[in-house]
């Protein structure tokens, strides 16, 4: 993790208050990582999962992240978020990337580890994106999420150190052990990695 801490300026001293509108990514982190309610990924808004679906982590210092983890929610965006709100349902993920447009919402801080991979030792080293979709309705893959998603996917790799290619950035269906089949055969790889590759 490279972030840069700049000291408080003199400005910023005076204004008080206006220092809680700086961006997450200007804080210093031992401040930053103790809050919630802030994105990690500057354009995303925060839609906080329950905190009985995930686990309080302090990665990367506990856990290593060396993954990014694609995922197909198989609900509409509203309701995916209302799943990873109810406590019940045991399961969240980091970000959820809406459809028609792109937008990213956050549900879990990077720091936590979100319950997506179904596999501990994958929920812990990796970031999970959602998005908004089913395997066998292509039409939701558009332009707009596969951009979008791709400018996030090469902000975490680029904020971890993560290799952008298909070992670390990997499917759902490539996890050990799983019975999921998402992001499922109308995901294309090659167009989403070369956005990856190229997004700044
Ligand atoms: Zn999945």
């Amino acid at each position: 993790m490279d972030r840069a801490r700049p000291l408080p300026s003199r400005r910023r001293l005076l204004k008080g208050a206006a220092f809680a509108a700086v961006p997450y990514a200007l804080l210093p982190a031992g401040r930053a990582g103790a809050r919630t309610g802030v994105v990690d990924y500057a354009p995303a808004e925060w839609q906080a999962a329950s905190s009985e679906n995930r686990t309080a982590a302090g990665r990367p210092g506990d856990y290593t992240i060396d993954r990014v983890i694609i995922h197909v929610t198989q609900q509409s965006y509203a309701g995916t978020l209302s799943i990873f709100q109810d406590p019940k349902k045991r399961v969240s993920a980091h970000y959820l990337v809406r459809s028609a447009d792109g937008h990213v919402a956050q549900c879990v801080r990077e720091s936590d580890v979100a319950w997506h991979a179904g596999n501990w030792d994958y929920n812990t080293r990796s970031v999970g994106i959602e998005h908004e979709g089913w395997v066998e309705k292509p039409e939701y893959f558009t332009d707009a999420l596969y951009k979008e998603s791709a400018r996030l996917t090469a902000s975490v790799c680029d904020r971890y150190g993560i290799p952008k290619d298909r070992n670390h950035v990997i499917g759902h269906v490539e996890v050990p052990g799983t019975d999921h089949t998402d992001p499922g055969k109308h995901w294309d790889w090659v167009r989403y990695m070369t956005l990856v590759g190229q997004a700044d």
